[in-house]
């Protein structure tokens, strides 16, 4: 076990930075650009991969947590997007991350005042269905669909359609990607920001990266800006004409006690393309998105008030309003997608990937989904391939870190903690685990109420790059998003953190 003090290694880091050549730097440790560092790392290329934040703090952990195909994409007609999603959640579930993207069921509710007919529904979720390869594609009658979803609002309730897609936590399949490029050698360093390019001849050679206080010039042949909704700011340090290449589009989410007796999520149509969702969620309700067009500093966005009377209400177009009272709120969270340029409505807008490349031959790549990142990412490495001198990139799947099979435990434990961090840690569970085994006080839960434990805190500091108490309660547990983190969970993670 053993490890690099997190002081070492981030020295050693910043080190490799600024005296390395690299063949490939990526800015944006979300789900793209750790995908991208991953793939081109495993080609045995010299890859360095930095964020400004924490990786996935951007978008990466604001997302509804889905995998899926995307419904409202077939409504828009954009078969070949659902298809390929359908694809990758498949690859996803069975091949790279089987102990972090779940199946679940989905049901559809068709109210007599609803937006959707249910020969639409029928013909439409019998071709998602095909495209995922699922045989969940039948309409259920009121009382099934109440006993899969109890809160389930039944006046007026005509049929339902049901489907099957796939649940995620979607900051640690980043991290899991960040994992993978570390592990293939790629140098990556969070906190870590791109102030400048480095433009040797008119090409860019690398960045200008501010980290602990002091700028470290990073050398690389290829640079790939993948920082999500900053991609402009990115493109404008290379160009300060280079404009603006995307629209963002702001999207909400509330947390909300229920859900552990549920046996499907709840897709709700909110007008004849937009729906919206009630996941059952490590026992809670993930209800959301909002989707309104955003203009300001990616940096700000933040959840209003009036973001959460829209979930909340819209949300009780299908459940049971006892459920939905404000108080009931645990934990908020928004994001911004990435969406191209274009007229109409944000909610009409096609989920596309925006590539583009600047005059300095920096490739940018924003938008698209979760559910495709590695799509994307191999889709910008081919991009970027000349440069590179890649013969070829390899497209075939690997399995990330956590995803080699299930080593038994060095000490028993409370089972619901240990199905918890199979879950979270897969195969490396058993690794976080000898820390427990080591120091038992480190297998207290960190709020009495959620399944995470203290030996987390430290296998986050030493192992995963973690700096600060958010990053342990909100992206590498699942304690904030429980709405659990209090003062006496953050206090005890400050104490792991010193000590780690
Ligand atoms: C509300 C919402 C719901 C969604 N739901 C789903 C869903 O259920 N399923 C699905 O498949 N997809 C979903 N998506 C889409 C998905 O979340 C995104 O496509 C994906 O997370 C984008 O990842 P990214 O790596 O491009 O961007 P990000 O995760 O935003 O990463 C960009 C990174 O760049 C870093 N950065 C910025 N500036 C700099 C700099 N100067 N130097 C260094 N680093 C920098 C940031 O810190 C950030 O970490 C949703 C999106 C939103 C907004």
């Amino acid at each position: 076990m053993a490890a690099l003090a997190a002081a070492e290694r981030r020295a050693a880091a910043r080190e490799a930075l600024a005296t390395r050549s690299f063949d490939l730097l990526v800015i944006g440790g979300g789900v793209i650009g750790a995908a991208t560092a991953a793939h081109a790392a495993r080609t045995g290329l010299a890859v360095a991969l930095v964020d400004a934040g924490d990786f996935g703090s951007g978008t990466s952990s604001a997302s509804s947590k889905l995998v899926h195909g995307g419904l409202r994409y077939l409504r828009l007609g954009d078969v070949r997007l659902v298809r390929e999603a359908h694809h990758e959640r498949r690859t996803l579930a069975t091949d790279v991350a089987p102990h972090l993207v779940h199946r679940l069921p989905f049901l559809l509710p068709l109210y007599r005042d609803g937006p959707f007919r249910p020969a639409f529904v029928q013909s439409g979720i019998l071709l998602y269905s095909t495209l995922a390869r699922s045989r969940l594609n039948w309409l259920v009658r009121p009382d099934k669909a109440g006993e899969l979803v109890p809160s389930l609002r039944l006046d007026g309730l005509r049929s339902c359609a049901l489907y099957a897609d796939a649940w995620t936590n979607d900051a640690r399949l980043c991290l899991e990607n960040v994992l993978a490029a570390a592990e293939a050698g790629a140098t990556v360093l969070n906190r870590a920001e791109v102030v400048a390019l480095r433009l040797v001849n008119g090409n860019v050679q690398g960045a200008e990266v501010e980290l602990d206080g002091e700028t470290v010039g990073v050398r690389a042949r290829v640079v790939v800006n993948a920082a999500g909704p900053w991609v402009d700011a990115i493109r404008r340090l290379e160009s300060p004409r280079a404009g603006t290449s995307v629209r963002l589009s702001k999207g909400a989410h509330v947390l909300v006690p229920g859900g552990e007796d549920w046996g499907a999520a709840l897709t709700v149509p909110q007008d004849d393309v937009r729906v919206t969702f009630a996941v059952p969620w490590y026992g809670l309700l993930l209800l959301g998105t909002t989707d309104t067009d955003f203009e300001g500093d990616p940096a700000t966005v933040s959840v209003e008030p009036a973001d959460v009377a829209v979930i909340l209400e819209e949300a009780g177009k299908a459940l049971t309003p006892a459920l939905l009272e404000p108080g009931a709120v645990r934990a908020s969270f928004t994001g911004l997608r990435v969406l191209p340029l274009g007229d109409g409505g944000t909610a009409t807008a096609r989920r596309e990937t925006v590539f583009s490349v600047g005059p300095g031959g920096m490739l940018s790549v924003a938008g698209g989904k979760l559910t495709t990142y590695r799509r994307i990412a191999l889709d910008a490495l081919e991009r970027v391939r000349g440069p590179l001198g890649l013969g070829r990139v390899d497209r075939r799947p690997f399995a990330l870190p956590g995803a080699d099979g299930e080593p038994p435990f060095a000490i028993e434990i409370d089972p619901e903690v240990e199905a918890h961090l199979r879950h979270l840690y897969g195969s490396r569970a058993g690794h976080m685990i000898e820390y427990a085994a080591e120091d038992p006080s480190l297998l207290e839960r960190l709020h009495p109420d959620g399944p995470d434990i203290a030996a987390q805190a430290v296998f986050a500091v030493r192992h995963e790059w973690a700096t600060t108490v958010e990053d342990v309660l909100r992206r590498r547990t699942t304690v904030a998003l429980r709405g659990l983190a209090d003062e006496r969970a953050v206090t005890r993670v400050e104490g792991l953190l010193a000590g780690a």
